[in-house]
C-alpha cells in the first residue's frame, strides 16, 4: 500500500494537532507548551524521547532490524506577529503567530513518527525525529547539533511548506536553495560642530552616505553576474538635530549569496569600501561581521531519492522544478554535516485564502499540504533505510 493511504488515516488527528499549534504559537527559544506536546505524543507511540537545551526535542525510533540512521526535522518556533485571520483557531496569543508555517512543521513530523512507529518490524536501522526550536532566531539547529541529535545520522531531511508554490506541488531540486544570511554593523565616526560651519567638523553623515552608495558595487563590480548575491541596508541611523553636524552614523544590514566562496570574501570587500571612502571624507569607518547562516545546498543524491519518494505517492505531475530562494534557513547547519535534502512542499491556494507571504499577518496554509509533507517524511526515511 501507498504510504499516502497509510497517512491519510492520520489526516484528521495531523490538522487536529496542527490548530493546536497555531492556537498556542510561542516565539524562538520559548517553544515550551509546544515542546512538552510534542513529547507526549511521541512517548505515547513508544518512541524514546530526549530533550535537548530549554525547549529542544528529539525522538528515537528503533526498527527492528539493524541498519542505518535517517533523521527528519520539523521547526516549532512562532513569529512576533499580530494574527488578522479570521479563523476558529486563531492565535490566543496577541502579538504572536504562526506565520511560517512552523505549526504545520510540527503537525507532519508529528503524524510520520505516529506512522512509523506502526511499522518497526519494516524498518532496517533507526529514525531520528528532530524537533527544533529557534528556527526564527537562527539559534536552533547549532544548538540541537552540539546536543548530539546528528551524530551518527547517514542523511537527513527538511521540509518547509512554502506559500510560493502551489499545493499539490513539490520541490526537491539539487544544489543551492537557500541562501547564506549574514548581518553586519557599520560605525561611521565624524566630529560634530555647528551645521553652518561643516568644514570646523567631519560630517558623518554624508561619509556615510557615501559609503551605502559605494557598498553596492560590490555587488554590481566585484562578483560574478552569474553568482546571485544580496546586499542590503536596512537600518541608517544618525544625526541630532537640523543644524548640528553628525558625529557619528550607525547602519545595519545583510548579505544573502549561495557561493560559499563569495560568502567569505564578503566581510573583506565591505571593510574595505568603508574604510577607503569614510576616509576620503576624513571620517573613519569600522565593521562588525556576523555570520548568521551558511547556504542551504542540497545534496544530489538525497534530492533524487526524495524526488522518488515524492514520484511513488503523488506521481511525476507533483513535481516541479523551483528556483533558489535568498531567505535563509538554518536547517543548513544539518547540511553540513550529513547528506541532506531540503524539500519546498507547496501550500498555496487562493481559494482557501491561503495566499500571503510567510510572514505576513494574514499567512496561512492550504491544510491539503500536510498529508503530501508527512508522506514525503515517511516515505523518505523507509527509502533511505531500505525496506
Ligand atoms: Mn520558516
Amino acid at each position: 500500500m501507498k504510504i499516502r493511504k497509510l497517512v491519510e488515516k492520520y489526516e484528521d488527528q495531523i490538522i487536529t494537532w496542527r490548530r493546536e499549534f497555531h492556537e498556542n504559537p510561542e516565539l524562538s527559544g520559548e517553544e515550551i507548551r509546544t515542546s512538552e506536546r510534542v513529547c507526549e505524543e511521541l512517548k505515547k507511540v513508544n518512541i524514546e524521547v530526549k530533550r535537548i537545551g530549554k525547549t529542544g526535542v528529539l525522538g528515537i525510533l528503533e526498527g527492528n532490524k539493524p541498519g542505518k540512521t535517517v533523521a527528519l526535522r520539523a521547526d516549532m518556533d512562532a513569529l512576533p506577529v499580530q494574527e488578522a485571520n479570521n479563523i476558529p483557531y486563531k492565535s490566543k496569543s496577541k502579538g504572536i503567530m504562526h506565520a511560517c508555517g512552523h505549526d504545520g512543521h510540527t503537525a507532519m513530523l508529528l503524524g510520520a513518527a505516529k506512522l512509523l512507529s506502526q511499522m518497526r518490524d519494516k524498518i532496517k536501522g533507526r529514525v531520528k525525529f528532530i524537533f527544533q526550536p529557534a528556527e526564527e532566531s537562527a539559534q536552533g539547529a547549532s544548538m540541537m547539533i552540539k546536543g548530539g541529535v546528528i551524530e551518527g545520522v547517514d542523511a537527513i531531511l527538511g521540509i518547509h511548506l512554502w506559500a510560493d508554490l502551489a499545493v499539490g506541488k513539490v520541490s526537491v531540486d539539487p544544489g543551492p536553495r537557500m541562501a547564506s544570511t549574514d548581518m553586519f554593523k557599520i560605525t561611521i565616526k565624524g566630529k560634530g560642530g555647528h551645521g553652518s560651519m561643516p568644514h570646523q567638523g567631519v560630517d558623518a553623515i554624508l561619509a556615510g552616505s557615501a559609503v551605502a552608495i559605494d557598498l553596492q558595487s560590490i555587488v554590481s563590480r566585484e562578483i560574478n553576474p552569474l553568482d546571485p548575491a544580496v546586499l542590503s541596508i536596512g537600518k541608517f541611523c544618525g544625526g541630532e538635530g537640523w543644524n548640528i553636524l553628525c558625529d557619528k552614523v550607525l547602519m545595519e544590514g545583510t548579505t544573502r549569496c549561495f557561493n560559499p566562496q563569495i560568502r567569505d570574501k564578503f566581510p573583506s570587500m565591505i571593510e574595505r569600501i568603508i574604510k577607503k571612502t569614510a576616509e576620503a571624507y576624513r571620517a573613519e569607518g569600522t565593521l562588525e561581521y556576523i555570520l548568521l547562516i551558511p547556504p542551504l545546498i542540497n545534496n544530489p543524491e538525497m534530492s533524487k531519492m526524495a524526488l522518488q519518494s515524492v514520484i511513488k505517492n503523488f506521481g511525476e505531475e507533483s513535481v516541479v522544478k523551483f528556483e533558489k530562494v535568498t531567505a535563509g534557513e538554518d536547517f543548513a547547519f544539518y547540511a553540513q554535516e550529513a547528506p541532506s535534502v531540503f524539500a519546498f512542499v507547496g501550500a498555496r491556494n487562493e481559494k482557501k485564502g491561503a495566499n500571503y507571504p510567510q510572514h505576513h499577518r494574514k499567512f496561512n496554509i492550504d491544510e491539503d499540504a500536510l498529508v503530501i509533507a508527512t508522506s514525503l517524511y515517511s516515505q523518505f526515511a523507509l527509502d533511505f533505510l531500505g525496506e
